[in-house]
């Protein structure tokens, strides 16, 4: 099933524009990973809350500093500054006041050096609530891409099939970010920001109620554009996330198939289709970003509007000047949270989008699960039953295509025997593998290993026990020592050695330059195929699981090197149950069994000389893959 398929529980049946469900489950679903830093995020807020009273206390001191020092001569304090606080205090011993209750520089120095002191203190409660919201922020992020990248990790075969790499990264680095990054910042500002203008407000209120009122008469009107322009961006921040997803397709597919791209002179195009998506992207991104930077300038001229009307209404009442000036103070304290209140509807747009695709693959269970009775197999001897096994791929919606990958397959594999698989291609070889290490799960039938049904057994005990060496080695950009140790984790250097040696790989690993410790891909350690190939089986032997899944290369290597990997096979192989996908004449001759598989079935089985008598398939396929092979 793909990623769009998957539906993302209730998220997906959002009101289309509602930011305030979306809030509510995006709260509600990542409870869980802000739970345990709950203390930090209410520090944040608190600290948020206090920074936005401080808002207030500022205008009340600036409120003070400025009848002080602009009307100083004439300011009685404690009669005409009618503030509740003042009242208790003895400004005129601490500012200094004469007889006359005039201030002189000192006092005007240490009143305006007030300003600073608030100006600080206001503004560094604000960086303490940033920071702990931000750290908050990356916490949750840190956890939620954890939780993430495991759930991918657990999908099966079939989920990868489906997806595209590119899709994947975008959602486990990216989405992750754009949601918790929009959601966390979100309630910071919706927790804050209201109560910073609350406090703004009554200040200015109990200043001067008819200022405030005319002021802000028309502040309501900055609400309707930014509503309006939220709802017009709203595809356009979908379609900025579908393009940077089909970016980053473009680029993985590009990068990884790099080869077939240069070999096909094919490098203008990919650029032309990275150009196509990236340009899409850059119109969708300066859509949401021209909505997104409208809101200033329409709150700001709204803003204007109410100070032109305070203006008319100071000259009209003679305001005086120290009352003016902090009336308007106030009102530039008013219109920043506002600002940021506005655009939280937008924001909270896009991370609803990001969380919708989140929490498709957070919510995704595995098609292939372990059962809650699987049992973990301590040791396994190789006994392997096949029995009516009947298997469709899948769809993306999941329904069954038509035609059967493998159709009544049965097959007893003694334990320590050699088998070799063969059969035109699309036979279902490599589909009898992939259901062995139930990479997929048999429609009808089962698969047993020494008598247990793998679906009873844990996935990881049951892949443990089987080890796998296909044609195409995949090799990690590490050192050519952990790329072996992937075949068992806690192998030593000497281990590692050692299974080098009998896949015939140390030789060349130590005419590298850097040995062991070359790392693959960078010069001196591009490896050749066959290279590469001893080191998948230096992997397995370290692995040394008792079932072994083998894929013969099909391209031929020159006759030193096959001589080499078919001695380090035989060594890998020995006592060992052997599956080989057979591609050659001397891997057929050695089995113990062959098998030969038509149209999902197996057609026929015997030794090599009995085959060639009793099949026609056999025989054609001889002629066809065999016969000039090898011998
Ligand atoms: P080859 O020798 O060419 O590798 P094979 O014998 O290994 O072929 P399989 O790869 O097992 O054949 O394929 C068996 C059938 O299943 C084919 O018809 C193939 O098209 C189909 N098939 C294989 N993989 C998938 C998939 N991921 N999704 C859908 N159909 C698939």
């Amino acid at each position: 099933m793909s990623l769009k398929s998957a539906s993302p529980t209730s998220l997906s049946d959002l009101l289309e524009d509602d930011s305030k469900a979306a809030l509510w489950i995006m709260a509600r679903r990542f409870w869980p990973y802000l739970r345990p830093v709950t203390g930090r995020f209410l520090w944040g807020l608190g600290l948020g809350i206090i920074a936005a009273a401080s808002n207030g206390v500022m205008i009340i001191g600036l409120d003070l500093i400025f009848s002080l020092v602009l009307d100083g001569k004439s300011a009685t304090l404690g009669k005409d500054i009618d503030l509740p606080l003042v009242g208790i205090i003895n400004l005129a011993e601490i500012f200094h006041l004469d007889e006359d209750r005039q201030i002189g520089l000192m006092g005007v120095v240490l009143a305006c050096s007030g300003i600073p002191v608030m100006m600080f203190a206001s503004r560094f409660l604000n960086y303490l609530s940033n920071y702990c919201i931000f750290w908050v922020g990356r916490k949750v992020l840190y956890q939620v891409r954890s939780d993430l990248f495991a759930r991918v990790m657990s999908q099966s075969l079939g989920f990868f099939n489906q997806s595209k790499a590119g899709h994947l990264i975008q959602t486990v680095f990216n989405q992750s970010a754009v949601a918790q990054v929009n959601a966390v910042t979100s309630i910071q500002i919706l927790a804050n920001r209201p109560l910073s203008i609350i406090f703004t407000l009554v200040v200015l209120l109990s200043k001067d109620p008819t200022f405030t009122l005319l002021s802000l008469v028309v502040f309501p009107l900055c609400v309707a554009p930014v509503l309006i322009i939220g709802r017009r961006v709203r595809k356009a921040g979908a379609r900025e996330q579908a393009e940077t997803g089909a970016m980053l397709v473009n680029m993985q597919e590009a990068f990884s198939g790099i080869r077939l791209v240069k070999a096909y002179s094919r490098e203008e195009y990919e650029t032309k289709r990275f150009n196509r998506s990236s340009g899409e992207m850059m119109k969708n991104m300066l859509k949401w970003n021209r909505a997104m930077e409208l809101v200033s300038p329409i709150v700001e001229s709204v803003a204007s509007i109410g100070l032109g009307a305070g203006l008319v209404y100071a000259w009209y009442t003679d305001l005086p000047l120290e009352d003016f000036l902090v009336l308007v103070m106030a009102l530039t304290q008013l219109y920043p949270p506002a600002k940021e209140l506005s655009k939280v509807h937008l924001n909270l747009q896009k991370a609803s989008l990001a969380t919708r695709t989140v929490l498709a693959v957070l919510d995704r269970e595995p098609d292939i699960k372990d059962a809650p009775d699987a049992v973990e197999l301590s040791s396994v001897e190789g006994a392997i039953r096949i029995q009516n096994v009947s298997f469709h791929y899948k769809e993306s919606d999941g329904t069954p295509l038509e035609r059967a990958a493998l159709e009544n397959v049965t097959l007893n594999l003694e334990p320590g025997k050699f088998y070799a698989l063969v059969g035109p291609s699309g036979s279902g070889k490599s589909t009898l593998f992939s259901l062995l290490l139930r990479f997929y799960d048999v429609d009808r039938g089962e698969i047993c290993v020494d008598g247990h049904d793998i679906r009873q057994i844990s996935q990881n005990s049951l892949r443990n026990h089987i080890g796998i060496v296909s044609q195409d080695t995949f090799l990690f950009h590490d050192s050519i020592r952990e790329n072996i140790r992937y075949g068992r984790l806690d192998a030593t250097d000497e281990e590692i050695i050692e299974a080098a040696k009998r896949a015939h790989a140390h030789e060349f690993i130590c005419e590298i330059q850097g040995g062991y410790d070359a790392v693959v891909g960078d010069s001196g350690a591009n490896l050749s195929g066959g290279q590469k190939q001893r080191l998948s089986i230096a992997r397995s032997i370290l692995k040394n699981a008792p079932i072994l899944l083998l894929d013969e290369a099909t391209s031929a290597l020159d006759t030193e090197s096959e001589k080499i990997i078919q001695e380090a096979i035989k060594t890998l192989s020995a006592g060992k149950t052997v599956i080989a996908i057979a591609h050659r004449l001397s891997t057929v001759l050695e089995a113990d069994q062959i098998l030969v598989m038509r149209e999902g079935e197996v057609a026929a089985r015997g030794t090599h000389q009995e085959l060639l008598k009793s099949s026609d398939l056999y025989q054609k396929l001889y002629q066809l893959q065999f016969q000039d092979s090898d011998q």
